[in-house]
């Protein structure tokens, strides 16, 4: 059994849903679909998640939601009249829906984010089993609670919580039938709507694939391929044939935005394989993620993200290595105003904590400088804002020890100083951080190294 799991631009438009459901009944396997909400048409088109973001606002503003009402509605309905299904009650019944949701109470805003939020791909799933069944498919809509999905933690970036595993495990599929699941969303133990992060359909599929144990997860989306590099930084890169499940988890952090950076978690734990594949070009064999024994890699590097969406905080103090308790006093002030931070790199004066831009706000930013310097008394504090981190990512980087020095010379060639190197515990990435005007340009000079094969490097070079 396979779970098969369609991304927003794959669902847009009629003509897309019925690509993805050609795709789905050409294998018998394919049982368990993962749908998201429909997504951008054309360049400037919006996503029905982010139409629903707007509505919820309108809601929490007392607005006007009609117009937004029809634009919502209107997508679903162009889908269901190139099934030639405006006839049937299904529209009706999703406006009824979504209209029933504005006039309830929730706990919290955001609780009422996430309910609206989790509509894209709640009328999406039960309209594609409608327009299944009418085309002669057995398929059924199966919604998350059903199936025993259970999250906690914040209602806009929920986390499955354990026991879901089992209850999913245990859920009968009468013969034959495909199940439509909703992607993105599942209900907290209250009851409550919960939506994962952004992206998140790729989150249920992975759950699914561990909960139902299957042999495959095929993940389509609208490029034939996961690349060595974005294609809008380099025209046609290298297509990556296989990649390891921790080789993707460090591109997709670093800004891969092909498969969502939390959703491999449960297919690790399972040990199951993810295929990334083309709703526009279903034959192309895509992108295999799996376990490190069953990769072969032929490239030294696998792949290089860039990501400027950090923040750097830098400390200097003379002796900073000599004092017991220091960093724990700094990571206190951090907890203090519930903020996390990416990475820290330090030397014997000076510290720098690296945070993710979407975790801070500029009070947060303002009251953590004054208590850092009542506290800590550092002789320089600064806070650096045009950060970006390039990561280099492969299985093959440590087997060659010139390798990073290689990378450091294309740096250099382009007159580019890296400001942090972190040469990652694992040994299969190294970040480096650069000014994020260059970010791109450093991208650019390294990917030239990646499509050196391994094979053409190993005779004689490794010192
Ligand atoms: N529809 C959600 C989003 O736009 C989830 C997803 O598409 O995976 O983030």
């Amino acid at each position: 059994m396979k779970v098969i799991k369609f991304g927003g631009s794959s669902l847009a438009s009629g003509e897309q849903v019925q690509k993805a459901i050609n795709i789905i009944v050409a294998d018998p396997a394919r049982r368990i679909v993962v749908v998201s909400a429909p997504g951008k048409r054309h360049k400037g088109d919006v996503k029905v998640t982010d139409l629903l973001e707007q509505l919820a606002k309108t809601v929490q503003n007392s607005g006007d939601t009609s117009a937004l009402e029809d634009e919502i509605l209107g997508r679903y309905q162009a889908i269901s009249e190139y099934f030639s299904m405006s006839g049937s009650d299904v529209l009706s019944k999703l406006r009824e829906h979504l209209q029933n949701l504005e006039h309830q109470s929730y706990p919290s805003s955001e609780h009422l984010f996430a309910a609206f939020m989790a509509q894209g791909e709640n009328m999406n799933a039960r309209l594609i089993a409608r327009v299944m069944r009418h085309l002669g498919y057995r398929a059924r809509f199966v919604d998350p609670k059903e199936l025993g999905m259970v999250v906690s933690g914040s209602p806009r970036s929920a986390e499955i919580r354990e026991d879901s595993y089992e209850r999913i495990g245990k859920f009968q599929l009468e013969p034959g039938e495909i199940i439509i699941v909703p992607g993105f969303f599942a209900y907290d133990e209250d009851g409550n709507y919960a939506t994962f992060a952004r992206g998140g359909s790729d989150i249920t599929g992975s759950i699914l694939a561990r909960g139902f144990d299957v042999d495959l997860y095929e993940n389509f989306t609208d490029v034939s391929a996961i690349y060595a590099v974005g294609p809008d930084v380099v025209p046609h890169p290298r297509a990556i044939n296989t990649l390891t499940y921790r080789e993707m988890r460090e591109l997709s952090y670093a800004g891969f935005s092909v498969f969502n950076d939390e959703a491999i978690i449960p297919v690790i734990r399972a040990g199951i394989r993810v295929n990334v594949k083309n709703t526009n070009d279903p034959d192309a064999p895509g992108t295999m993620i799996a376990p490190t024994k069953d990769v072969k890699h032929h490239h030294l590097i696998t792949g290089i993200a860039a990501n400027d969406g950090f923040t750097a905080l830098y400390l200097h103090r003379y002796l900073l290595n000599k004092e017991v308790g220091l960093t724990l006093r700094i990571l206190q002030i951090l907890y203090k105003y519930n903020v996390s931070y990416e990475h820290m790199p330090s030397g014997i004066d000076d510290l720098t904590i690296i945070f993710a831009k979407d975790q801070l706000n500029a009070s947060q930013m303002s009251a953590m400088t004054d208590d850092i310097k009542a506290e800590i008394k550092p002789d320089r504090i600064e806070w650096f804002d045009d950060f970006a981190i390039i990561m280099v990512v492969g299985e093959g980087l440590y087997t060659r020890n010139d390798l990073i020095a290689r990378v450091m010379d294309k740096l250099a060639e382009q007159d580019i100083a890296p400001t942090m190197i972190n040469q990652g515990a694992s040994r299969i990435s190294t970040m480096i951080g650069v000014d994020s005007d260059r970010a791109l340009d450093a991208v650019r000079a390294i990917y030239t190294l990646s499509c050196e094969k391994k094979e053409a490097q190993s005779e004689g070079a490794a010192r």
